[in-house]
């Protein structure tokens, strides 16, 4: 391990009305460079005047936005998305120093976000509503979309850029304007996409971000100017976002937390098999809501399992995100104790610990977040280490003797994210993807994040709601429905008539 002195923190601001705000605070949070372990930013954390005045500049800007010719709001989008693809590379490495993760992971995270900018660049196709001639005599009957207004949008750490843009490019192309609320471990990455936003030409007001915490996210909640919240993050507080923000009268989507399951038939290919667990299992340091954090595998598949995974993990570099490695530091030290709290509590509870990431060797400095990949054999599900979302580099393997074990175990754990089989029987693989009670399904596939034109969301404790993120349900989420019935002409078909309208 290397050692390095510390620069001086940067000042990270709100963005509000087109420009960088300091706020009317003087609360400040250390954002830490987790490779290092060295506070890097003191981002501003909102005040109550500073979440008002992102509304209200967000309410003022709606509207002309939503008057704002389709043609030409479409025109902002693709420039963005021509500036986004050009600085892909500065917003990943902006990722990496706040988060951890490693540069191509975070290149990852751009390009799935970018996906969904692209996919809002098509939205005079998804706003096309219906048009019915002639419902009635000389009476036609159409449907439009219209946006909701002034949209929150709350997010959590472990996809700084891709989650905010599972959802403001569809609110804005679909003629809201925006005020993010980002998570205040890695805020940068959302202010650079608002400066790229305005370089693309988006009116001042149209995107606005407040940094900051409870305080910030409860105001959003309250506030009587924001139409809708759209959450990512923990259960409990996803759920809590639930109840208060549709109490407060407003539509929510709140994705939370995850426990995801990679069930393996014993006709599997062990080494697609083995590549794929541990590529869920550990990439992004376990950070990822689609992370396979179980893998229960069924009949005697276990054995040779294991061996070819722990083959596979002593390949593994830990270490700096800069430098090449596979897998980075956990976000914060706090988090990497709370991982390791979880590993010891398996061997506690009496778990085989197959490998031991808490001490590792790391190609890093010092002060980072470290832990290394963690396997576990032989968790039954009783343990903490099964029943909680983890969220680090910890697998932990289960023990059925059949599929219907399995299924039952899945269908029974109260989170329902994302969940994979491995097999070579398509028979199989149909019935697990028509049982299981889980919104992602991948079929020898470990992480099925469907594309930006599917939408994503789990089932159970995974999601409060009943709108996925993007896709036609981030279209439908963005926007209300309002069926015009219109008649022109002819007078002579006017006349009394009190009762109920009908077509015959
Ligand atoms: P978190 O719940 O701690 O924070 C999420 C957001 O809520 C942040 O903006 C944070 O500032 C805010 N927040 C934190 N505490 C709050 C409180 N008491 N009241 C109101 N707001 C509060 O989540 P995190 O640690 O940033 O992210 C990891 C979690 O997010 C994991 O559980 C992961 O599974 C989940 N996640 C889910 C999905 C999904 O699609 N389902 C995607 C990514 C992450």
């Amino acid at each position: 391990m290397t050692t390095s002195t510390a620069a001086q923190p940067t000042p990270i601001n709100h963005w509000i009305d087109g420009k960088s705000y300091e706020g009317a605070g003087t609360r400040r949070g250390e954002v830490f460079n987790p490779a290092t372990g060295q506070v890097t930013g003191l981002v501003a954390m909102a005040e109550l005047a500073d979440v008002d005045a992102a509304v209200a500049s967000a309410k003022e800007a709606f509207q002309s936005w939503r008057h704002i010719s389709l043609a030409k709001r479409v025109n902002i989008l693709f420039a963005f998305r021509e500036l986004l693809n050009a600085k892909k590379e500065e917003l990943a490495a902006i990722v990496t120093s706040e988060h951890g993760k490693v540069l191509s992971d975070a290149l990852g995270e751009v390009t799935r976000g970018l996906e969904v900018v692209e996919f809002a660049c098509g939205i005079p196709h998804l706003l096309k509503g219906g048009f019915t001639e002639n419902a009635s005599t000389n009476v036609d009957v159409y449907s439009i979309r219209q946006p909701l207004g002034v949209v929150g949008i709350i997010t959590p750490f472990n996809f700084p850029a891709m989650v905010p843009m599972w959802f403001f490019p569809i609110a804005i192309a679909a003629g809201n304007t925006v005020v993010v609320k980002p998570s205040e471990k890695d805020p940068s990455a959302t202010n650079f996409v608002a400066e790229l936003l305005a370089e693309a030409g988006l009116p001042a007001g149209v995107f606005n971000v407040v940094h900051g915490d409870k305080l910030a996210v409860d105001r959003l909640l309250e506030h009587p100017d924001v139409a809708s919240i759209s959450f990512v993050g923990s259960t409990p507080i996803a759920k809590y976002v639930y109840e208060n923000g549709t109490k407060a009268g407003k539509r929510v989507q709140s994705l939370g937390g995850a426990k995801n399951h990679m069930v393996v038939l014993p006709d599997a290919d062990l080494d697609l098999t083995a590549d794929s667990a541990v590529n869920a299992g550990f990439g992004s340091a376990g950070e990822r809501c689609m992370a396979i954090s179980a893998l229960v595998a069924v009949g005697d598949v276990a054995d040779p399992l294991i061996e070819k995974i722990k083959e596979r993990m002593a390949t593994l570099r830990t270490g700096d995100g800069t430098r090449g490695c596979d897998m980075g530091p956990l976000v914060t030290g706090a988090h990497r104790d709370k991982v390791a709290s979880y590993v010891q509590a398996g061997v506690d509870a009496g778990a085989e610990l197959v490998v031991d990431g808490r001490d590792p060797e790391v190609d890093g400095e010092e002060g980072g977040f470290w832990l290394a990949p963690t396997l576990f054999d032989k968790v039954t599900p009783d343990m903490s280490i099964y029943t909680e979302e983890i969220f680090g580099p910890v697998l932990s393997i289960v023990r059925v003797e059949t599929y219907e074990e399995a299924l039952a175990l899945v269908n029974a754990n109260p989170y329902g994210n994302g969940t994979a089989i491995f097999t070579n029987d398509g028979g199989a693989a149909r019935r697990y993807q028509n049982e299981v009670e889980v919104g992602m399904v991948g079929v020898n596939v470990p992480i099925p994040v469907p594309v930006c034109y599917y939408s994503f969301g789990g089932w159970k404790a995974s999601l409060f709601g009943d709108a996925h993120a993007h896709g036609t349900e981030g279209v439908q989420f963005f926007t209300r429905g309002k069926v015009v019935t219109s008649r022109w002409l002819d007078p002579s078909h006017g006349g009394l008539n009190l009762g109920f309208p009908q077509t015959h």
